[in-house]
C-alpha cells in the first residue's frame, strides 16, 4: 500500500486516532519496532505490548529449566499454565515469568540465538495469540511483533511492517549491546540475524509475511524521528473494511404522526433559539432504516438530534431508568424510544431495535454508552457493531458539540452544532464475517465509526478552536475516565 507519509503532509494530529484502535507493526528483528512502537504509544496514548518479550520469557524459562527448544510438548506444558505478565512501568515494560521479573535475563545472546526455535511451535504459537487476542481486545495497543498484523490481529485500526537493510539491523544491535556492556562482534551479529530472518520466515505457523493491506517503511535511511513520524502518520491511514459513503439519501420514511411533529418543532424553535448550526448535509436527507449513531457529552443530546431531524420520525435506544420517572416515562414511550439497560448485554433491546431498523425507522443510539469526556469522543463500544452485523444498517455518524450548555466565568462559548458525516454503507461486514470474530469485527466497527466522530470534531475545531473552558473540562473528564478503564483492564 502506498500512502504519503513525507513530512510535506498535513501536521500531525493524535487526537484523530480512535481511543479503540489496535495499531499492529510487524517487521525483522533490529528494524526498530520496539522504539517506534513506544514512540506511537506515547504519542497516541495507547499500551505498548512487546510480543517478541513473551516468546523471549518462554525462551528463558526453558533454558533455565534445560528444555530443549525442539519438544513442543515441554514446551507447551510449561507455557499452558504460566503467569506471564507484561507490566509497563517509566516508559519501560518489566516482563514476569510466574511472578519473577526476567526483563534483563530475556534479553541475553543465548535466548536471541534460541527464541525463533521456540516461537516455531504451533503448540506455543497458539498460547500465546490468545493471550495477545485477549491483551488487545478493547483496543488502545499498538503491538509489535511478526505475526500481529497477519494473525494477531488481522482487523487492525492500521498496520505497519517495518524493514530494514540487514547492515543497518546490525549496526542498531551491536550499539544496543554495546550500550548494556554485553560483548558481541558484528560478524556475530549478522549470523544471528539472519539466522532469525531465515527461522521466522521460513516457519510453517504464521510465519513473517507482509500483510496485503499494511503499509510497508524500510527504515534503514531514516533517523528515528523520521521513522517515527511516519509511522505516526501510517496509523491514520484507515484501511482494511469495505466502506461504501452513501450518496442516494432521500428514501428515509416521510409520514410524521402529528405528535411527533408537536415535540420535533417545539425542540427546534429551542435550539434555533440557542443558535444551533448543522454542519454537512444541511438538509438532513436519510436512508431508509438508517442507524444515527451521536457521540454523547450532554443529557441536551437527545432532544438536540431530535430537533434536527424534525423531518423524520427517529426512534432512540434510551438508557431504562429514564422511563421509571413520570412524565419522562410516558413522553419517551409516546415517541417511540426503547428503554436499554445499560449493565450487560440487553438483548431484548438490540432484538427491538434492530426490528424498528427492519421496519424502515431511523435509530438514534449513543454508541459510546455513556457521557465521554468533552474533545475526547470514545471509546466505542460493541453493541454498534453488534447492531451492524445483525441489520446491515447504514449508519450515519453525526458529532455534538457545545452542548453542554452555559460556561462559567464569561470564558467563550463554543458553538452549538451538529456535524454530519457521511452515511456509510457496511458492505465489507458479512465478507469479515467468514473469516473473523464477531467481536472483532465489533471492534473494527466501533473503531471507524470513533474516527469519524474525531475527524469531525477536527473540523469543528479548525472552524473554531477548542475553548479553555472545553479543554479545562474535558481534560478533567478524561482522567475519571481513564481511572475507570484501568479498572477494567485488571479485571
Ligand atoms: O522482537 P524480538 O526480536 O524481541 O522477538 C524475538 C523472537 O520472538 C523473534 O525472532 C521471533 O522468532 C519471535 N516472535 C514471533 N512472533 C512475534 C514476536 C516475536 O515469532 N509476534
Amino acid at each position: 500500500m502506498t500512502v504519503d507519509l513525507t513530512g510535506d503532509s498535513p501536521p500531525l494530529d493524535p487526537s484523530l486516532l480512535p481511543r479503540t484502535a489496535v495499531i499492529a507493526i510487524d517487521g525483522p528483528a533490529g528494524s526498530g519496532k520496539s522504539t517506534t512502537a513506544r514512540a506511537l504509544a506515547d504519542i497516541f496514548g495507547l499500551l505498548y505490548i512487546d510480543s517478541g518479550a513473551m516468546y523471549r520469557a518462554l525462551t528463558q524459562a526453558a533454558l533455565s529449566k534445560g528444555i530443549d527448544p525442539g519438544d513442543e510438548d515441554a514446551l507447551a506444558a510449561i507455557l499452558v499454565p504460566a503467569n506471564l505478565v507484561l507490566k509497563p512501568s517509566k516508559g519501560e515494560v518489566s516482563v514476569f515469568w510466574n511472578g519473577k521479573d526476567v526483563s534483563l535475563a530475556i534479553r541475553t545472546p543465548e535466548v536471541d540465538a534460541t527464541v525463533s526455535r521456540v516461537s516455531s511451535h504451533a503448540a506455543v504459537r497458539a498460547n500465546m495469540v490468545e493471550r495477545q487476542k485477549v491483551m488487545g481486545r478493547l483496543g488502545g495497543v499498538v503491538m509489535e511483533g511478526r505475526d500481529i498484523g497477519t494473525v494477531v490481529f488481522p482487523l487492525a485500526t492500521a498496520k505497519i511492517f517495518l524493514s530494514a537493510s540487514l547492515d543497518a539491523r546490525i549496526e542498531r544491535r551491536f550499539r544496543q549491546y554495546q550500550q548494556r556492556g554485553l560483548d558481541v562482534s558484528r560478524e556475530e551479529l549478522r549470523q544471528d540475524l539472519a539466522e532469525r530472518d531465515r527461522q521466522d520466515s521460513e516457519r510453517q505457523t504464521s510465519p513473517l509475511t507482509i500483510s496485503p493491506d499494511s503499509i510497508v517503511i524500510d527504515s534503514s535511511e531514516l533517523s528515528l524521528e523520521q521513522q517515527n513520524q511516519m509511522c505516526a502518520r501510517a496509523c491514520l491511514v484507515n484501511p482494511t473494511l469495505d466502506l461504501e459513503l452513501d450518496t442516494d439519501l432521500e428514501t428515509a420514511i416521510r409520514e410524521i404522526p402529528w405528535h411527533y411533529r408537536l415535540a420535533y418543532s417545539f425542540f427546534n424553535a429551542s435550539a434555533r433559539f440557542f443558535g444551533l448550526r448543522q454542519v454537512g448535509n444541511e438538509g438532513g436527507a436519510l436512508p431508509r432504516g438508517c442507524i444515527l449513531a451521536v457521540n454523547h457529552v450532554s443529557n441536551w443530546d437527545p432532544p438536540l438530534i431530535g430537533s434536527t431531524f424534525h423531518r423524520y420520525p427517529v426512534h432512540a435506544l434510551a438508557k431504562a431508568e429514564l422511563f421509571k420517572f413520570w412524565p419522562l416515562g410516558p413522553i419517551f414511550r409516546w415517541i417511540d424510544s426503547i428503554p436499554i439497560q445499560r449493565s450487560g448485554f440487553d438483548a431484548e433491546a438490540f432484538r427491538e431495535a434492530a426490528a424498528r431498523l427492519a421496519d424502515g425507522a431511523n435509530l438514534l443510539i449513543f454508541p459510546e454508552g455513556t457521557r465521554r469526556a468533552i474533545g475526547h469522543p470514545g471509546p466505542v463500544r460493541n453493541g454498534l457493531g453488534i447492531l451492524v452485523q445483525a441489520t446491515g444498517a447504514p449508519t450515519l455518524p453525526l458529532f455534538i458539540r457545545g452542548s453542554y450548555g452555559r460556561q462559567p466565568g464569561g470564558s467563550p462559548k463554543s458553538p452549538l452544532e451538529v456535524h454530519f458525516g457521511p452515511v456509510i454503507r457496511w458492505h465489507g461486514v458479512q465478507a469479515l464475517l467468514r473469516d473473523h470474530d464477531k467481536k472483532e469485527v465489533s471492534l473494527r466497527i466501533g473503531n471507524l465509526c470513533e474516527a469519524a466522530f474525531r475527524e469531525l470534531q477536527a473540523r469543528s475545531f479548525a472552524a473554531y478552536p477548542e475553548t479553555e473552558y472545553e479543554k479545562e473540562l474535558g481534560a478533567r473528564q478524561l482522567k475519571k475516565f481513564a481511572r475507570r478503564q484501568e479498572q477494567v483492564f485488571r479485571n
